[in-house]
């Protein structure tokens, strides 16, 4: 890979900003370390990480969201597997069900565990 502004010159990396191949003598680096062109770019790159935080952001809830959602699937599955298992002819749904709210509820606490676990991101 050649340097976008000197064809004779091999790159050392990618402008975060405009994706333009550089060589030392282009590449700028900004704060957190990232590679640019030139301040326009270090300052659109930013805006991306940003982005990319924000993003982070809204995942973890929805994780939050799927985990709670799961613990309450998982709670009616064995609900309806105690209910069953009363019955004598229901006996192996009954069984069916508790496995399947009992993998759910354990599907929940594995949304919950990534959430927890990217609740304190490392500021960059
Ligand atoms: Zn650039
Ligand atoms: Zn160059």
């Amino acid at each position: 890979m050649r340097c976008y502004n000197h064809p004779d010159l091999e790159a050392v990396g990618i402008c975060l900003g405009c994706g333009k191949a550089l060589c030392p003598r282009c590449s700028q680096t900004t704060d957190p370390g990232i590679l640019v062109c030139s301040e326009n770019c270090g300052v659109r790159a930013n805006s991306g990480f940003e982005m990319v935080n924000q993003i982070r952001q809204k995942t973890l809830n929805q994780n939050k969201v799927g985990g709670i959602f799961c613990f309450l699937g998982g709670a009616i599955f064995i609900f309806f597997g105690l209910f069953n298992l009363t019955k004598p002819h229901f006996f192996h749904l009954a069984i069916f069900l508790f496995a399947t709210g009992i993998s759910v509820i354990i599907t929940g606490v594995m949304f919950l565990k990534v959430a927890k676990k990217s609740d304190h991101p490392t500021k960059a």
